[in-house]
């Protein structure tokens, strides 16, 4: 099956890969002409017509290295929002040029670490700085993995992998969600709130009458009634999360087990369409909302940096990565996981005019652009491809996008 590129609106690729504040936008006028754009509130801005996807943090799994966690921004006009929470969010969102007082709602994908540690944090560092803000950040994300299905027993809690002989961490709660997550963390920030709030704010900064800082308030994603830890991704149709006058956001329920819930996300707008993947292997749900996109921000593994030799049996992590990701090419069966659509496949299947790689696994660069890139021209996909960079500008005025 190849994409049928005549329904595709083909831009000229202009500067996407901008980093840093310092960076110029630049429009096409007709016949490829360039000219300035102005930049609205936040900087190195380019194209009025659409959002732009701007990735602080590219780097998969729970090792530090020489990128950022995943997170990354979507900017449309004077409004941004976010989807996740890696590490070094609050550095990397001010490094952008984004504003904290121009955030109007953040996504999570789910409750991995790579994807959540720089969470309270970034509340906790820009709560002070906010001055205009007089309502919380909406944040959305994953309710506890116990929250349906079958009850645990024994040693074994709802919601975890069932391993006998291990310990358990707050064993009265040990599947907390964004909500519970939100509230364990702002009792654990609580001497540094109270003692800011009495010493530590510029004259005349309160905050806002009857809130309590951090600015955030986190919200469940509804959940299927028949999805829980056991059957983690039935297939079912997206469900709404969030809209306002310029974006209506929708999530489908991806499989990243034994991590659930995991959700993809899309973003709608007037001027196009933009998907964040999450962590997962490719799932019906994930095509069905990815189906005819704009962009698809996907993340993607390189399999032979994980399996160095497929002979000896699968470890846990090993498993996981190959069962509950996506792999840089289509993955045949390996033991017991089954073969897999790679990333290429994902976005040719799902006829999305351009495919972003993030969440890359190894994340220290160590894989050329090149081979990520020949893997997904191999299995016939011909949008544009963009390999994930921390810092990364992508307007959607800039690549190949799907006609209105
Ligand atoms: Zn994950």
């Amino acid at each position: 099956m190849s994409l049928d590129l005549s329904g595709i609106d083909r831009r000229s690729v202009l500067r996407s890969g901008l980093t840093g504040v310092a960076a110029i936008g630049m429009a096409s006028v007709g016949g490829g002409v360039l000219r300035p754009v102005r930049a609205p509130a936040y900087a190195g801005v380019v194209g009025e017509e659409g959002p732009e996807v701007v990735l602080l943090g590219t780097c998969g799994g729970p090792v530090p290295g020489r990128r950022f966690h995943t997170s990354s921004a979507l900017v449309f006009r004077d409004a941004v929002y976010l989807v996740d929470a890696g590490d070094g969010l609050a550095h990397q969102f001010a490094q952008a040029g984004l504003r904290f007082d121009d955030l109007r709602a953040h996504f999570i994908t789910h409750l991995h670490s790579d994807h959540m540690a720089g969470y309270y944090s970034f509340y906790l560092l820009n709560w002070v700085a906010s001055r205009h803000r007089m309502r919380p950040v909406e944040v959305f994300g994953p309710g506890r993995a116990d929250g349906h299905g079958p009850p645990g027993h024994g040693d074994f809690p709802a919601g975890l992998p069932e391993v006998p002989g291990l310990p358990l961490v707050n064993p009265q709660l040990p599947t907390p969600g964004v909500v519970e997550i939100t509230g364990y963390e702002r009792q654990a920030a609580a001497y540094d709130v109270n003692i800011r709030l009495r010493d530590g704010l510029p004259e005349g900064r309160t905050p806002p009458e009857g809130l309590t800082p951090p600015l955030v308030e986190p919200h469940e994603v509804p959940l299927a009634r028949q999805a829980n830890f056991r059957d983690p991704c039935p297939q079912t149709p997206p469900v709404k999360v969030y809209e306002d006058d310029l974006v209506r956001v929708t999530a489908a329920l991806v499989y990243h087990w034994p991590v659930f819930p995991a959700f993809a996300y899309r973003f709608d707008t007037e001027h196009g369409s933009v998907v964040f993947s999450g962590d997962t292997s490719p799932v019906a749900n994930l095509y069905g909302l990815a189906h005819r996109a704009d962009m698809l921000v996907n993340e993607a593994v390189y399999a032979p940096q994980i399996l160095k030799d497929p002979g000896t049996p699968l470890d846990p992590v090993t498993r996981h990565v190959l069962s509950a990701h996506t792999q840089y090419a289509d993955q045949p069966a390996i033991q017991d996981v089954p073969a897999h659509d790679g990333v290429g496949t994902v976005a040719r299947k799902a006829e999305v005019g351009t495919l972003v790689l993030n969440h890359l696994l190894p994340g220290d660069g160590s894989v050329p652009d090149q081979v990520w890139t020949d893997a997904i021209r191999k299995v016939g996909y011909q949008g544009d491809v963009r390999i994930g960079n921390d810092l990364m500008r992508i307007p959607l005025s800039t690549v190949l996008r799907r006609a209105r």
